[in-house]
């Protein structure tokens, strides 16, 4: 029997579900066009599109809110905010912006020219795209183990530091505008990165003179598992791995919508760098707003500031990151395939081993995610080929590595019942899975089609 890490906090606020039939959900997804992105949210009974901005924000955090200064310039919540930039991440320079792609658009011009190479463990989409509009190209190095399901290794989302060198000695070091270590590494689901790994690819980074930043978005939860998994780190407080991690980059960007627990909010860090925070600044008005409060309202800057350190308390990540495990812990007793070991957000389902008869162009992960939507109002989605657009050149379909069905965790949201019905569903689905039909789309945009597309099942 798998165990649930208990809240560490009671519930002082609800808000009600609507519960609905399956006939219900039948017409509700037919109208959606079998995309779960076109359902009415108010039809949806667990919620499990995404972690980013859904969490629940604490007592303190609504009180910070009612407290927070509205001026223009020089509010109080900044301060705040700069004290808790210095203090949690040991960096000089701190600047909000509305939330993690506009901490990219704004950082990342300082990197990256054209033609230039930026190298990651592996780029969140958004990051992919800013580098893309900077004229660069984002390359992933992550170990390879990142793509296999079911083997456990305690860091997945490590860079993979041997291939890292070889790729620097290939293309030469001048080529690569930047290093980005994302953590945890959302795109290989969640999978944390060691801080040995940090360190040996810093030690690369400046044996080349190459710079090396962090996407944080995932910065408690990685510092959890650092905690949890890597030698010598049991004893420490959370707030100190915290500043060992980012003691080995130079700047970062966050979404705050994460770890940070805001609906939202993000945030760029700069290390010491006077001359790099001066062009933050720089970027930071014309596309967010004044520096002090960088397209926030200054309600928003203190529940960040107050969330930045609630994100930290290690009872509630042992009950974060827990609510995960109790899921896979679930669904493997179940024999439910899923990417093991769990990451710190989400619990990938491999829709292509429950699904097999389901071929790839006609989109398993999305068969999954509408199967779940129809036998219990859940809401997940697809990360696989119905993610990925046709091929430009051919317009053929892509066909994913891999064919997921993502259910991300909202933190403070969902309680062990919520997860015993997601769990129960999937029995339920599993059982009879070889009826499940695939989808085929009737209508898509050019790009990221997978938002608005258009489908039907295949009789
Ligand atoms: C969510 C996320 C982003 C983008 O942040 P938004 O707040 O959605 O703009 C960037 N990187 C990672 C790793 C993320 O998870």
């Amino acid at each position: 029997m798998v165990k649930y890490v208990a809240e560490p906090f009671k519930i002082k606020m609800v808000e009600p579900l609507k519960m609905t039939t399956r006939e219900e959900r039948e017409e509700k997804l037919k109208a959606a066009n079998y995309n779960v992105f076109g359902l009415d949210s108010d039809d949806v009974y667990i919620d499990c599109l995404t972690d980013s901005g859904t969490g629940a924000m604490s007592d303190t955090q609504w009180a910070g809110m009612m407290a927070g200064d509205e001026s223009y310039a020089g509010a109080r919540g900044y301060r705040k905010l700069m004290k808790a930039v210095k203090d949690i991440f040991g960096y000089e320079f701190g600047q909000p912006v509305h939330q993690g792609r506009a901490a990219e658009q704004v950082l990342l011009p300082s990197y990256l020219k054209k033609g230039q190479k930026c190298v990651s463990n592996m780029h969140f989409d958004t990051t992919r795209g800013h580098v893309g509009l900077l004229g660069a190209k984002a390359i992933d190095i992550v170990v390879p183990e990142a793509k296999d399901t079911s083997t456990y290794l305690p860091f997945k989302g490590n860079m993979d530091t041997k291939r890292l060198e070889a790729y620097i000695n290939e293309v030469g070091a001048d080529q690569i505008g930047v290093i980005i270590m994302t953590i945890t590494n959302n795109s290989a689901g969640g999978q944390p990165v060691s801080m040995e790994n940090l360190r040996t690819t810093k030690a690369i980074a400046d044996k080349h003179g190459i710079p090396m930043i962090i996407d944080a978005a995932r910065y408690a939860e990685n510092a959890h598992f650092i905690r949890e998994r890597e030698e010598g780190y049991q004893d420490k407080e959370i707030i100190d791995i915290v500043r060992e991690m980012f003691s080995y980059a130079e700047a970062f960007t966050m979404s705050a919508k994460k770890d940070a627990i805001v609906n939202m909010g993000g945030l760029i860090g700069v290390k010491d760098s006077e001359e790099l925070y001066i062009k933050v600044k720089g970027l930071t008005i014309p596309y967010e707003g004044f520096v002090t409060y960088g397209g926030l309202a200054g309600r928003d800057l203190e529940a960040l500031s107050i969330g930045l350190y609630e994100g930290l308390d290690k009872d509630y990540l042992k009950y974060r990151v827990g609510q995960i495990e109790y899921l896979g812990g679930r669904l493997k007793e179940l024999g439910v395939p899923f990417q093991y070991p769990v990451g710190g957000h989400a619990v990938f389902l491999d829709a292509k081993a429950l699904l097999p008869h389901i071929p790839y162009y006609q989109f398993p992960g999305q068969a999954l995610a509408c199967e779940l939507y129809l036998e219990a109002g859940i809401r997940a989605c697809d990360i696989g080929s119905y993610l990925l657009d046709l091929d430009p050149e051919t317009g053929e379909q892509l066909e994913s590595e891999m064919e997921f069905t993502r259910l991300a965790i909202p933190r403070r949201v969902y309680t062990q019942a919520h997860f015993d019905v997601i769990a129960e569903a999937l029995k339920n689905i599993k059982e009879r899975a070889s009826e499940i039909k695939g989808y085929e789309i009737t209508w898509q945009a050019p790009v990221l089609r997978h938002f608005t597309a258009k489908l039907k099942p295949i009789e």
